[in-house]
């Protein structure tokens, strides 16, 4: 049975690219089939994963917009079971475009629903915006897992995403659950951190992911070689962090 997750949060900078990727990496590493797919046309997961924006002949907007077949567009990474549909620049004229099109809030649901039972897991990355895109991709998830920050304006916005999910579930699709708020770029120095941890626990009390991200640099310079953390510092504490997280969700579907 294949679940898609929706990694998602208005609020940019947070760690979403980071998160999509790095747990499409340890769920695969754990065994998984899983699809990891870019859906903002920043295309961070895209070369996050080494892939080189420009030299793609095809990405999910040319799927999207019925252009080429969806097997053209998924391509195979340095993970065996983990497979990418990336995204590039014209993914921004999608925004635009599915204006047109009826129903468009469930264009990438029914791009994906031939093929969701070909993986355990769909892990879709979204834009820094509550627009169309993430729209689309919360109406193709069974679940949302949200990244948030530990800085001072975490909660700042996580308001409006809960009214979005609400409105989304009530309108849209009625099965989109909450997997799990996950922690990111947490600083054990800072009193703050803790602050935020706790304030985070008592609003969201069992939805928070145990396992929480360290700020850590080589997360942070992992995508510039263009691998998930697990192949490029497989012991650091962001490694293991991440890899916690996979073992987190792999268990949420038990
Ligand atoms: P956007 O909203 O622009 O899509 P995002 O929410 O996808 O951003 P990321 O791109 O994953 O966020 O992360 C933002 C920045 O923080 C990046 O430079 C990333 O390398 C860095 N970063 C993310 N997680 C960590 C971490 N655990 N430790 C250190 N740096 C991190
Ligand atoms: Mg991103």
């Amino acid at each position: 049975m294949g679940k898609i997750i929706a990694v998602a949060n208005q609020k940019g900078g947070v760690g979403k690219t980071t998160t999509a990727i790095n747990l499409a990496a340890y769920l695969a590493i754990e065994g998984k089939n899983v699809l990891l797919v870019d859906f903002d046309d920043q295309g961070n997961a895209t070369s996050g994963l080494g892939f080189e924006r420009s030299t793609l002949d095809f990405c999910v907007y040319d799927a999207l917009m019925e252009q080429v077949e969806l097997d053209e567009v998924i391509l195979p990474t340095m993970l065996a079971t983990l497979t990418l549909i990336p995204a590039t620049r014209n993914l921004a004229g999608a925004a635009v475009e599915l204006v047109e099109v009826k129903q468009r809030e469930q264009a990438l649901a029914r791009l994906l629903s031939p093929i969701k039972e070909d993986y355990d897991f769909i892990i879709i990355d979204s834009p820094p915006s509550l627009g169309l895109l993430t729209i689309n991709a919360l109406t193709a998830a069974d679940s949302i897992l949200i990244p948030v920050q530990c800085e001072y304006y975490a909660l700042e916005g996580l308001s409006d995403l809960m009214q979005t999910i609400d409105q989304i579930k009530e309108f849209l699709n009625p099965r989109l659950a909450i997997e799990g708020i996950v922690l990111t770029m947490y600083d054990s120095r800072t009193n703050l951190a803790l602050d935020v941890v706790e304030e985070i626990q008592k609003n969201f009390s069992g939805k928070v992911f145990t396992a929480i991200i360290p700020r850590n640099v080589r997360v942070a310079e992992a995508p510039s070689h263009g691998l998930p953390i697990s192949l490029y510092a497989s012991l650091s504490k962001g490694a293991e962090s991440y890899s916690a997280l996979a073992k987190e969700v792999i268990n949420n579907g038990n």
